[in-house]
């Protein structure tokens, strides 16, 4: 299906600012609101479907990409929830502003259990860097890491339970997990469901913790990740592996992995953008009567020409084959080739000789700025 404009869904203009759109978005948030509509499907869609359009269009990046690409612009790929990937968790977590009680606002909603929320707590993030050569960002790569980390417990599976026969139903909520109460609300006076507060939302009771990690659920340990990693990172970038971080306590969801991408110095090459430049040093001869030279490049050597008479600072460029853009589709970058001469320290007597003769010729006589510009003359020309 077709997805809805988001300014439509949220009823408001394209010129909108961000207080109109938060205003538009809690109007539309309330009327769709699960603990009004409960089991109501077409109710939990549009109010979905309002989170979607509120997560991108309340973040100025999104909202700017959106606004030139339209639903391609903030697809998963992108970074952003679009595609509907969100769960009510999702929702009342990321926009706890909107539906205030910053502790849990979620815990008013789900009606009846239909999700069992695990017992306990989250683990946290793990932060990691990992250096790659220009090489492997240009092709991308396939990184196995090892990282210390908080796994679940292998001997209790993550429950903290001694055996199967430690575990029990918990008395307060019969082993839903959930407890019906009063509450007020923004919305008013509301029966709602919260979480289990005896068995933190389990619905079992522990009588005898596991021998192995004392009941909690986890154990220090060692686990090798494979990452990966596409084409066209750049230095200081960040990328994350959901549910790769430390493990829970008790049963509670993993924290993410978040990986931070460094770049190696490379022995030949200098990165701008997606272009990697070269600098090529030729003696003057060469420059003077033209020859042919193999330059290196990311992959394979690649030979090149250079004419007669070329001069220091003429650039010769490589096309596609520099740093293809991230998620580009293949469109690459090039490899610039700056022209130096090389310039001997000493030399032999016999040199010398060749060289003042040359010296003293009409022809070698410099044109300053007529048919050779210098570098700031160029660099002049490059900035206005
Ligand atoms: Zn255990
Ligand atoms: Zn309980």
């Amino acid at each position: 299906m077709a997805k809805r404009d988001y300014y439509e869904v949220l009823g408001v203009e394209k010129n909108a600012d961000q207080t109109a759109i938060k205003k538009a978005y809690r109007k539309v948030a309330m009327k769709f609101h699960p603990d009004k509509n409960p089991d109501d499907k077409k109710a939990e869609e549009k109010f979905k479907e309002a989170a979607e359009a509120y997560e991108v269009l309340s973040d100025e990046n999104k909202k700017a990409r959106y606004d030139r690409y339209g639903h391609a612009g903030v697809d998963p790929q992108s970074g952003g929830f679009g595609g509907g990937g969100m769960t009510m968790e999702d929702i009342f977590t990321n926009f706890s502003d909107i539906f205030g009680d910053t502790g849990s606002p979620f815990e008013s909603f789900f009606g009846g259990g239909r999700t069992r929320r695990s017992a306990g707590q989250k683990g946290s993030n793990i932060r990691i860097k990992v250096s790659l050569t220009l090489e492997e960002i240009a092709d991308g790569v396939t990184k196995k890491i090892k990282v210390k980390k908080q796994n679940a417990c292998d001997s209790c599976g993550g429950s903290g339970a001694k055996d199967s026969g430690s575990v029990q139903t918990c008395g307060s909520c019969g082993g839903s997990g959930y407890v019906r109460q009063v509450k007020s609300t923004f919305l008013g006076q509301m029966q709602t469901t919260t979480v289990c507060p005896t068995c933190n939302g389990s619905g079992q009771r522990i009588t005898s913790k596991c021998t192995k990690c004392k009941g909690e659920g986890r154990a220090l340990g060692e686990e090798t990740i494979e990452i990966d990693i596409p084409a066209g990172v750049e230095h200081g970038m960040q990328l994350s592996m959901r549910a790769k971080g430390n493990a829970g306590k008790n049963g509670g969801p993993s924290g993410d992995l978040l990986i931070m991408i460094e770049e190696k110095n490379h022995k030949h090459f200098t990165r701008d953008g997606q272009n990697i430049m070269y600098d090529l040093f030729l003696n003057f001869a060469d420059a003077a009567l033209g020859t042919s030279v193999a330059v290196p490049t990311l992959g394979k050597p690649v030979k090149i020409t250079i004419p007669p008479g070329t001069p220091a600072g003429k650039i010769f460029r490589l096309r596609s084959k520099g740093i293809p853009q991230l998620q580009g589709y293949g469109a690459k970058g090039d490899q610039l080739i700056n022209v130096n001469i090389w310039t001997p320290k000493t030399l032999t007597p016999e040199e010398r000789t060749i060289l003042e003769k040359l010296r003293d010729s009409e022809n070698f006589k410099p044109e300053e700025g007529k048919t050779q510009k210098g570098f700031f003359a160029r660099m002049k020309e490059m900035f206005e």
